[in-house]
């Protein structure tokens, strides 16, 4: 009877979907053979892309949404990079020959999303977490290259400076020049010694103000989309709970767009230390340790080696056979018996 039940566990067959983070899907499509001949599972994306289908007997189905989730939580990641819409042409290059290289020189994806408002292309960067660190530096230096400055230039002057349909041969020198519609400042971008000799000119010829130089590039949240000019920055953001997305309780810098991807990805972060007792996560060991002795929860440590437990029984099982913790009362045994014997002697 035990036997059959084992059969017919083995064999029945069980479907499961799991949900694929925005931009992942390729990078999953990539691990799937792995994880099709590790879990012995079915596995296939259907069209729209963004869930992966299981399918085989429990056993086999419930390895496979594990190792899914170690790909997806683990290994995945992305940034969000906006550059502006200005330079975006410089990282993209002619017929995208930049940008392939960066993709290719590390396995990232790269998407653009049209531009919303005020002059940036939103970049997504996809792929191992420290694969995307490497392309947006990539991408970043490439910008430093280059300048993007605002300029105030009076309507008198315009004519001037851009000549007929922006030919002025003094001031050619392979530039993007625009009206900033929103606040009427100019922008100039290219090369930065180009910029920079435009300026001289300008400045020379006709004293136009220089307003300042413009950010090439900004990293965004993921949930609510503001940008800051560090990816540190937008952790801090999040960190202080400023929207929906999340960020790991251990320190390892993961951020999500949501609660639910980031306890995902802390049951598997080796950073998270765990409290055995009532499941809270903490930063570090210390912090983990502060809260077992606050006695916050029915977590106890053992009183020798400090290993921690789910509860009391649990840990004073444990002392029982603890080498440290036998070693602890002898001394404290020890010391009580040398202070009777002093009061005796008294
Ligand atoms: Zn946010
Ligand atoms: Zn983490
Ligand atoms: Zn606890
Ligand atoms: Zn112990």
């Amino acid at each position: 009877m035990e036997r059959l039940r084992a059969f017919l566990q083995e064999n029945k067959k069980v479907t499961k979907t799991f949900d694929l983070l925005p931009g992942s899907t390729r990078f999953v499509l990539g691990r799937l053979k792995r994880i099709r001949s590790d879990s012995e599972a079915k596995l296939y994306v259907p069209k729209d892309g963004d869930q992966v289908c299981i399918q085989g007997n429990q056993r086999q189905v419930d390895f496979a949404e594990e190792l899914l989730q170690q790909v997806l939580f683990v290994e995945y990641g992305s940034i969000i990079l906006k550059i502006s819409s200005q330079l975006v042409g410089e990282i993209v290059g002619k017929n995208g020959v930049v940008i392939q290289s960066i993709k290719s020189a590390r396995e990232v994806d790269i998407q653009f999303s049209e531009p919303a408002n005020g002059g940036w292309v939103t970049s997504q960067i996809s792929g191992k977490k420290e694969d995307c660190t490497a392309a947006s530096a990539e991408i970043i230096q490439r910008l430093q290259n280059y300048e993007l400055v605002s300029l105030q230039i009076s309507s008198s002057l315009v004519g001037l400076v851009i000549g007929k349909g922006g030919a002025n041969k003094a001031f050619k020198c392979g530039l993007q020049i625009r009206e900033d519609t929103q606040s009427n400042p100019w922008i100039i971008s290219g090369p930065r010694d180009d910029v920079e000799e435009f300026l001289r000119r300008l400045q020379k010829k006709f004293s136009v103000p220089v307003l300042g130089g413009l950010d090439t590039y900004r990293f965004a949240c993921p949930d609510c989309g503001e940008d800051f000019p560090e990816e540190r920055c937008v952790l801090k953001h999040i960190r202080q709970r400023a929207c929906r997305a999340c960020s790991c309780a251990g320190e390892c810098g993961a951020y999500y767009a949501d609660k639910a991807s980031c306890q995902k990805h802390e049951a598997w972060c080796p950073w998270v230390k765990r409290c055995p007792g009532c499941h809270a996560a903490f930063p570090s060991e210390a912090e983990l340790a502060k809260h077992v002795s606050r006695k916050a929860c029915k977590a106890r440590s053992c009183r020798g080696c400090r290993k921690i437990f789910t509860d009391i029984p649990a840990a004073e099982l444990h002392q029982q056979s603890c080498e440290q913790y036998a070693e602890k009362m002898r001394d404290a045994e020890a010391t009580m018996l040398c202070h009777s014997q002093q009061c005796q002697s008294e």
